[in-house]
């Protein structure tokens, strides 16, 4: 039997933020992180919220949220005991709101209403039941429906002060998800829709916002994009590609979008390999108007090489050789227990992925 569920109310288009002045609020919990706070973009969003309430603010996140910093928001949260909970910025601080909301919840806290705002076009956390979080070296994928947001409040002009790399690894995590999500042993018709209305957005206007920040119909679009991909994947699950990315991220802490792009054309390769695996590739490139899977692959490496990004994880710099070959074999232990792995098209073992680990580092 197969389902498809949204469970967040989305508010978006030129007016959504009124939707804050229409909360029934007396005490609100703003979670989000140091940039954000200090940039005056909170206050920009919180001049919103009813007149009456009491805003408090978390900004103690950071990227690849810890279960550290998740601890410290549920002691917080049981001080604050909002009625109102809003996640504001990118899939760190969305999934840090969850993650507490999550751990709060089963210490009593009752369910606040919860709002994710997101700031980056990339992770789609503002509609899923995932939410990333690393313990020590290893970044985990929770998953259950009582993490979803209540309600997802999209609003391009939050995005706008996105710097292009970060436009870009965001942009590619869209492609990303939309893709696993395409192939996913768990797709629908449902879920292929819109996977494959996000990949349109992604390939048009990705480059657009990537050259020109203030481009903002195509920020616009953007962010929808990704809150689509992000319905496609909460339904469909995901494959390797993140798992790859998870256990990576964990170990050398490189923006998770990033990863994804520079691993998705390795992992494209190693399906396509067989013909059964490069079936839905080839569909998914003829519903994208390109030829086949080959087609897909090179527009995605088109694509990839116009944002800036490295074509293999020893060009990034920052991930030594040694280091990466001293902790490949447990990076591919974690990455097969991943919780996107179950959902991957094509059944995989660990030497697979320790191969597609070196593939995708030596080129
Ligand atoms: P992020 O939230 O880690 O933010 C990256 C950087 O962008 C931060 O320094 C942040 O301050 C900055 N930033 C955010 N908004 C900005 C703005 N408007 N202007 C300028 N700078 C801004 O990045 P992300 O890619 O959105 O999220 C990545 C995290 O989300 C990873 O931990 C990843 O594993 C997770 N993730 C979660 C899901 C999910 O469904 N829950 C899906 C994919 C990824």
């Amino acid at each position: 039997m197969n389902q498809f569920s949204l469970k967040a109310k989305l508010f978006f288009g030129p007016q959504a933020v009124e939707h804050l002045s229409s909360l029934a609020c007396t005490n609100v919990l703003v979670v989000t992180d140091g940039f954000l706070q200090e940039s005056g973009m909170v206050s920009k969003m919180t001049q919103y919220l009813p007149s009456g309430a009491h805003v408090s603010v978390y900004s103690n996140v950071r990227p690849d949220p810890s279960q550290e910093l998740v601890d410290a928001g549920v002691e917080m949260i049981f001080g604050v005991k909002p009625d109102v909970v809003i996640a504001f910025g990118g899939g760190s601080c969305i999934d840090a709101t969850k993650a507490i909301l999550y751990f709060a919840g089963q210490k009593g806290l009752a369910h606040p209403y919860f709002l994710a705002i997101p700031t980056t076009a990339g992770t789609g956390s503002e509609v899923t039941n995932f939410a990333v979080i690393t313990r020590g070296d290893t970044k985990v994928a929770l998953i259950d429906d009582a993490l979803a947001p209540d309600g997802a409040l999209l609003d391009a002009s939050f995005t706008r002060s996105v710097p292009p790399k970060i436009t870009a690894d965001t942009g590619m995590d869209v492609l990303t998800h939309a893709l696993e999500a395409y192939v996913s042993n768990q797709a629908t018709t449902f879920t292929d829709a819109l996977a494959v209305k996000a990949l349109r957005v992604v390939f048009e206007d990705l480059p657009v916002v990537f050259h020109d920040g203030d481009a903002m119909r195509a920020r616009g679009r953007m962010a929808e994009a990704s809150c689509v991909a992000g319905i496609a994947f909460t339904n469909a699950g995901l494959g390797i590609n993140h798992s790859l990315a998870h256990a990576l991220g964990g170990r050398f802490h490189v923006a998770h979008g990033r990863l994804n792009a520079i691993l998705l054309p390795y992992v494209m390769r190693f399906h396509m390999a067989d013909s059964k695996y490069r079936e839905p590739y080839d569909r998914c490139a003829r519903e994208l108007g390109m030829a086949d899977a080959e087609d897909l692959l090179r527009h995605v490496i088109d694509l990839r090489a116009e944002l800036g990004v490295e074509d293999r994880l020893a060009d990034l710099g920052s991930i030594d050789a040694g280091a990466f070959e001293e902790h490949v074999g447990d990076m591919a232990e974690a990455a097969l227990g991943d919780r996107c792995t179950p959902t991957n098209p094509r059944p995989v073992s660990r030497q697979d992925l320790v191969n597609l680990y070196r593939d995708a580092y030596n080129g």
